[in-house]
């Protein structure tokens, strides 16, 4: 039998965004828990999403209205446990000769803001011609409306549910696969056969619960068929969708939803401060999710759809950055990618009286509720475990009240950084920025700098409250400072993460 201290309560596959969800709401019902990561936390679907957290206005048009409200409704809570993960962001939907009627648009707007009633996001207001930010648009596009969504950071989100739960006791093990999944031979828990997947030599691990919860998002079948041996209960489909990132195109601090000329939308959006993110598209995938990839054709589709509607034309040449990832999407039998159902399940395998939670599908939207709902159904295993808390307590960094109060507050305590570096440190880390620099009262106190608005201290912050483990996930994953890097700059953040390797 294994030792004590390998035994949980609770096993969760995957470190997105369910796996982060369930592990901090399981920790707070008082369940000792781990979390398994075959690659970096955060490093598959939910680092590679639109960042919106919305109810999806597209989806009223295939008549999803339960999933809408309830998209909705949690983009109102977690507002109010991370406002600084979920802002504002005003949304321009223009219309024109070829777009959907306006009649059609404004009784969608109209459902979308009675659907839940919101008090953080603003009702569909119409707009000017030519005036409102519509003028950076060609002549034809001159009418719109202007409604609001939630933006956020999906990997920033993943990272304040972890935090929490590892504050709560979670044990977090990232580059951890899971090779295997049985009922041990008491058949009084489970066993996890795992290998690192971070070191030359793969050392196996075994892990035992009472219970697990599959969250290996696009993966999660593969654990049910192979890992666990057993046959999956849905049919799922594959769909890679791919995002470009330019510099930034224009001032205005909306983002617009673009309906292309193949019914499809796409989101253009305010990205990072200084750049303009170009997505998504929907293509099927029957390739490992691992090896999403945009093509030539994602590309110039994408470029295509901006230059559809915006004065200024983008070329390949103005693409610094893109990336791809794959959903998992429960088999409604819609033959086209853009109308299949966006609704997650939740299922159970049991074996030897065991249990095993899957999720398959799903939104980074709707992960708080999902997280509760996959928690509930092991109600029976845990019959002590505590009610839900998540929709009452601030997630990490995110225990204040007014966002641009507190930014201003900010600005003064850290006036030796530049504002629009404060700005960014407290919309990824909300008022973590306090025990990041604490103590801190020059820019010399932040230690080297490394590039872009990124020094020591949040590098080491990175490496020792993240897990950040190499140069990619702290530029890219965690911060996006890499968009500001040069190869010269990498290198050195490199050696140094090296240097500091325990
Ligand atoms: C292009 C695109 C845009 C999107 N935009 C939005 C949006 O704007 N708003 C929104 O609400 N939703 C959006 N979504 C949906 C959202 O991103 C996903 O629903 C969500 O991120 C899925 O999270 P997850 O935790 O289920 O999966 P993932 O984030 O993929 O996490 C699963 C994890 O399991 C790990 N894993 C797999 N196998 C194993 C194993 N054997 N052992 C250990 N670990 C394993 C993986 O490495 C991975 O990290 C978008 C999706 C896509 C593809």
């Amino acid at each position: 039998m294994a030792a004590k201290d390998n035994i949980y309560d609770l096993c969760i596959i995957g470190g997105g965004i369910h796996g982060a969800g369930i592990a901090r709401d399981a920790t707070l019902r008082g369940l000792k828990v781990v979390l398994l990561e075959q690659n970096g936390l955060a490093s598959g679907t939910s680092s590679w999403s639109s960042k919106l957290i919305h109810g999806g206005l597209r989806y009223l048009e295939t008549y999803h209205f339960r999933l809408v409200r309830n998209a909705l409704k949690e983009r109102e809570t977690l507002h109010q446990i991370a406002p600084h993960l979920n802002r504002p962001l005003g949304t321009i939907l223009p219309l024109g000769l070829k777009t959907r009627p306006k009649w059609l648009v404004r009784l969608g707007l109209f459902l979308y803001d009675h659907l839940y009633h919101s008090r953080a996001f603003a009702k569909t207001r119409t707009l000017n011609p030519n005036k409102d930010a519509l003028g950076m648009l060609k002549e034809t596009y001159q009418q719109g409306f202007l409604y609001q969504d939630g933006q956020s950071d999906d990997v920033r989100l993943v990272m304040a549910n972890i935090k929490d739960a590892a504050n709560n006791g979670a044990l977090i093990a990232p580059y951890t696969k899971v090779t295997h999944i049985a009922p041990n031979s008491e058949k009084k828990y489970w066993k996890i056969q795992t290998i690192k997947t971070h070191c030359d030599d793969a050392q196996e691990q075994h892990f035992y619960a009472k219970a697990i919860v599959n969250a290996a998002g696009p993966w999660a079948d593969k654990i049910i068929t192979q890992q666990a041996q057993s046959t999956s209960p849905e049919s799922l489909r594959m769909i890679q969708g791919s995002h470009i990132v330019v510099k930034k195109r224009f001032e205005s601090p909306h983002g617009f939803i673009l309906q292309n000329q193949d019914q499809r939308i796409i989101f253009v959006l305010p990205f990072k401060q200084d750049f303009t993110l170009i997505g998504t598209t929907d293509v099927p995938f029957e390739q490992a999710p691992e090896k999403a990839h945009i093509s030539h054709a994602e590309k110039a589709y994408l470029l295509a759809s901006y230059n559809l509607y915006f004065k200024d034309a983008l070329n390949h040449e103005d693409i610094i950055w893109d990336y791809s990832g794959v959903r998992a999407i429960c088999d409604s039998g819609d033959k086209k990618a853009s109308k299949a159902n966006r609704e997650h399940h939740i299922t159970t395998l049991e074996k030897d009286q065991l249990k095993m939670i899957s999720i398959l599908g799903g939104k980074l939207t709707s992960y708080r509720l999902v997280s509760k709902q996959a928690l509930d159904q092991l109600q029976s295993v845990f019959p002590n475990m505590r009610q839900c808390q998540t929709d009452k307590r601030p997630l990490a960094g995110g225990a204040f009240e007014d966002f641009q109060h507190t930014l201003n507050k900010l600005e003064k305590q850290f006036n030796f950084m530049p504002q629009a570096m404060v700005h960014r440190l407290f919309l990824d880390y909300g008022m973590d920025i306090q025990n990041i620099f604490k103590g801190c009262q020059s820019i010399d106190q932040l230690g080297k700098h490394f590039g872009g608005n990124l020094y020591q201290k949040e590098v080491d912050y990175l490496i020792q409250q993240e897990w950040a483990a190499n140069d990619y996930e702290v530029l890219y994953n965690r911060t996006k400072q890499g968009l500001y890097f040069s190869k010269e700059q990498t290198q050195k953040l490199k050696d140094y993460i090296e240097s500091h390797k325990s």
